[in-house]
């Protein structure tokens, strides 16, 4: 150590232990008597106090805590000017993931971004100002699967923006978005609980209202010519996967005329809300259709939903978690302007057999539950109630009651009419004489098939030979074949 340090360094431990071992005894002592006291410890220059500053590691002390002091003072006083700029000049628009426009904002700000990116091939600015943006850098897959009441499944992804911050421009105003979850918790349908926070300049302020407006039209847009297949996960029903587009209503073929009696006795109903209201009446109508698979139920509901214009919600009696509590709750928040399509409505009554027999009463629907939840379903607005089943036999008188079955329809196996509809739907083009379609009829009847055959096994055939009229005569011995079978 050198000399010249080791007095002042000795002198300091000396004089803070002298004030500490004074400090008790005298509240009172002040910091002025502290700088009285190093005063007359020395004097000129040689004293305690020039000492003490000439010390590099003392006066570097005090400019470390100096500069933390005023650090902190000017964070905080820059916090608080933030503060009061944000207030002043910022807008913030929140949106919590459990707002319906959550999810059309997230759609929006990718479809704005995908215009931005496609503008910007033409904008050197624009393309400036994105690279040096934190723009949406960070996306999101939202991945949701539809499966079929045939057990197929199809799965449909969409990109949205991450969690984080995100620069957007719209029209001439920045928009910094912030994507964050507000706990860790999980709502029951286990998504997190989460915002968006859009922030611009107080003077763009309007824009907001222009957004949610555009994410909405998008929202319509995206499902404008489709139907949304909304199933029942966690407790309440969610559009499984992206909207379906419309399936024509002519694409199924039914027997002659059951399919336009169906259709207009919806419409009926659809136009009959005053009668219903005004007799007190629950304005809902039930339908069962029922007959071997392959029929063409589901489709047949499907396209009916394409013409009306409707969404479908739609569940399979026999899923199994299904129970009479859920049903009943599902049913009675069904999504507005949604036909209700119940599968495998005999599953309630085997189920009913079953428990019957062995006393088991698994977490499945039950006959008695179907009942109370069809007659509880009770709305100002309508419900168009649609059940499927391959085994009329196995349902109860109960069921087919007004109020719960108003029309019972039998889609059976195909018909000559329907060989010949379905034959025109596929060989139009190929086949404008129509001799060929005699001559797969003539087989067709020679081979006892009208009656035997389901829509969906001719479709195949059909499918098989898509542009090939000789290929599908050819092919329909294979049909008697599958007809033969059980
Ligand atoms: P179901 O519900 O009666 O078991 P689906 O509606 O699931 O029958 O039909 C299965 C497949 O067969 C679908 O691809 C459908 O397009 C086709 N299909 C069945 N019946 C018909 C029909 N009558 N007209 C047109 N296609 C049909």
């Amino acid at each position: 150590l050198d000399n010249d340090f080791s007095p002042s360094l000795i002198i300091q431990k000396s004089y803070w232990g002298s004030v500490t071992s004074a400090a008790p005894g005298t509240p009172q002592s002040s910091k002025g008597d502290v700088v009285k006291q190093l005063a007359a410890l020395g004097g000129g220059d040689g004293s305690i106090v020039s000492q003490l500053l000439s010390n590099p590691f003392f006066t570097a002390g005090f400019g470390l805590a100096g500069l933390g002091a005023a650090l902190r003072y000017g964070s905080r006083g820059a916090q608080q000017i933030g503060a009061l700029v944000r207030r002043r000049m910022l807008v913030d628009l929140e949106i919590t993931r459990h707002d319906k426009s959550y999810d059309w904002v997230l759609n929006w700000m990718t479809a704005q971004y995908q215009t931005g990116m496609a503008a910007s091939q033409t904008n050197t600015m624009e393309r400036v100002i994105r690279r040096l943006m934190p723009g949406l850098h960070h996306l999101q897959i939202e991945t949701s699967t539809l499966k079929s009441a045939s057990g197929t499944e199809k799965t449909a992804f969409s990109l949205v923006p991450g969690h984080g911050k995100h620069i957007l421009r719209y029209r001439n105003a920045f928009i910094a978005v912030h994507r964050e979850r507000v706990d860790r918790n999980f709502d029951a349908m286990g998504k997190p609980f989460e915002t968006v926070r859009l922030t611009t300049l107080y003077s763009n302020r309007h824009i907001f209202e222009d957004i949610v407006q555009e994410a909405h039209e998008l929202a319509v847009q995206s499902t404008e010519g489709k139907t949304v297949v909304f199933t029942s996960q966690n407790m309440t029903w969610q559009a499984s996967g992206q909207p379906k587009r419309r399936r024509p209503f002519d694409s199924v073929v039914l027997e002659e005329g059951l399919a336009e009696s169906v259709l207009s006795d919806v419409h009926e109903f659809l136009d009959a809300r005053t009668w219903y209201l005004d007799r007190g009446i629950p304005y809902r109508r039930g339908y069962l259709l029922h007959g071997p698979p392959g029929t063409g139920k589901t489709s047949f509901v499907q396209a009916l939903a394409g013409e009306l214009d409707f969404n479908i919600a739609m569940l399979s009696l026999s899923q199994r978690g299904l129970t009479d509590d859920l049903l009943n709750h599902l049913l009675l928040n069904v999504p507005p302007r949604t036909i209700v399509l119940l599968e495998d409505a005999d599953a309630a009554f085997s189920n009913r057999r079953q428990t019957e027999a062995d006393g088991y009463s698994g977490a499945n629907v039950t006959y008695s539950g179907l009942l109370n939840a069809l007659d509880g379903v009770a709305s100002a607005e309508e419900r168009v109630v649609f059940m499927t089943t391959n085994h009329i036999d196995r349902l109860d008188d109960a069921l087919i009651r007004p109020g719960r079955v108003d029309m019972t329809v039998h889609l059976n196996n195909a018909s000559e009419w329907q060989m010949e509809k379905l034959w025109d739907r596929f060989y139009a083009e190929q086949d404008v004489s129509g001799e060929g379609k005699r001559r797969f009829l003539d087989r067709a009847t020679g081979a006892g098939l009208p009656g035997n055959v389901s829509t969906a096994a001719l479709q195949g055939l059909f499918l098989h030979n898509k542009t090939d009229v000789e290929g599908a005569i050819g092919m329909v011995d294979q049909l008697r074949t599958a007809a033969a079978k059980p």
